[in-house]
């Protein structure tokens, strides 16, 4: 349901930043980044705490300037535009509400320091802004009064009441709980597919990315490491540290992979002395006297157990990780088992 009200109609722009590098006394925040956000899209900016996620939203923001490259929207060059005049709605973790403000003005607050409005259209956009986050109603209530989540829906009413050309969101779930968190993931899902809205988002939490980004730009010490779709990225990691961050992975190199080629087979890649990456839930082991691995760990993880397999007899063979089923008989500590790769393993 899109608003008949024209103020509150956002629209998927076009991002883009081309050789964008960001230094924070003299250590690089941001280097060299090129990347686009296409109309609609919601993408996540995803890396360990520290990799430039945030300085690379507020570039976009106009929070902070560029030291070189260029961010465009819609093909606009932003440079010397302050964040009033690009047009974006932003909300950030700890919410940002005014607490001496109730709902209403807190959404308002946008629209009234533009200025050139009537109260009575000022209104109308922030009765259609609670509504787009299921908030009808609230209007008359204190920000005190209203839940973590409650709280987050206003502020994103609050980003959405302008029209932006886009939706950027710093961590913005991160401080409710666990339920809550993925309640609202669902919410916001939702709300950009209804709205059609470009939106970036940022998050250190590689779960949160995978279940909403249409795309996710992994960041590492301020660099792109590899941008695609998430499935795209979990199963064709291009670095040790894309794998590893993306999931748990067992990762090999050069001789590793040709010993576990005899075991296991021919696998792709081992040949030429690359980097061979086993999905742990794509093994499956099972008890064999005779079999090459014993069981050096075994944990109970919910829905699966996480084992983690020692080769026998080789010391210095990492240890193999294998995630099966919580429902599967368990394997004991120090049985000896062999283990079968299932399709897409590697
Ligand atoms: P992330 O969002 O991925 O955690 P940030 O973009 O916040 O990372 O930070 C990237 C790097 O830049 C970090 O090393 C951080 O300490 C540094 N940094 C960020 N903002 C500032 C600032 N205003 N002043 C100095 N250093 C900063």
């Amino acid at each position: 349901m899109t608003s008949a009200n024209p103020i509150v109609s956002p629209a998927g722009a076009d991002i883009e930043l081309t050789g964008v590098s960001k230094t924070y006394a003299g250590v690089p925040a941001v280097e060299n980044l090129t990347v686009r956000f296409a109309p609609g899209e919601l993408c996540c900016l995803l890396g360990p705490s520290g990799c430039g996620k945030s300085t690379t939203l507020r570039l976009i923001a106009g929070l902070e300037q560029p030291d070189a490259g260029t961010v465009r929207i819609r093909g606009r060059d932003m440079r010397g535009l302050t964040p009033q005049r690009r047009n974006l709605g932003f909300v950030f973790q700890n919410y940002a509400l005014f607490p001496h403000m109730g709902v209403r003005d807190n959404v308002a607050y946008g629209l009234r320091s533009r200025g050139g409005m009537r109260e009575a259209a000022i209104r109308e956009a922030v009765r259609d802004a609670l509504s787009m986050v299921r908030l009808e109603g609230y209007g008359d209530r204190r920000v005190h009064e209203l839940s973590g989540g409650e709280q987050q829906r206003v502020a994103l009413a609050r980003a959405l009441v302008t029209g932006p050309d886009a939706l950027l969101l710093d961590e913005p779930f991160s401080n409710l709980d666990a339920r809550l968190r993925e309640a609202m993931r669902f919410e916001l899902a939702e709300l950009r597919a209804r709205l059609g809205i470009t939106t970036v988002f940022v998050t250190h939490d590689k779960e949160e990315a995978f279940a909403l980004a249409d795309r996710i730009v992994l960041l590492r010490d301020a660099r792109l490491e590899q941008a695609g779709a998430p499935e795209d990225l979990y199963r064709n990691p291009a670095s040790p540290f894309a794998a590893g961050f993306l999931g748990s992975a067992n990762c090999f190199v050069g001789e590793q992979g040709a010993r576990l080629e005899e075991l296991f087979g021919p696998m792709p890649g081992t040949g030429r002395g690359g980097l061979l990456v086993l999905r742990p839930e794509r093994i499956r082991p099972f008890p064999d006297e005779d079999g090459p691995f014993t069981v050096a760990e075994s944990l109970f993880m919910g829905p699966y157990v996480r084992y983690l397999l020692r080769l026998e007899p080789a010391p210095s063979f990492p240890l193999v990780e294998a995630h099966c089923p919580a429902f599967e008989q368990r394997l004991a500590l120090g049985a000896r088992v062999r283990a079968q790769l299932l399709p897409e393993s590697v």
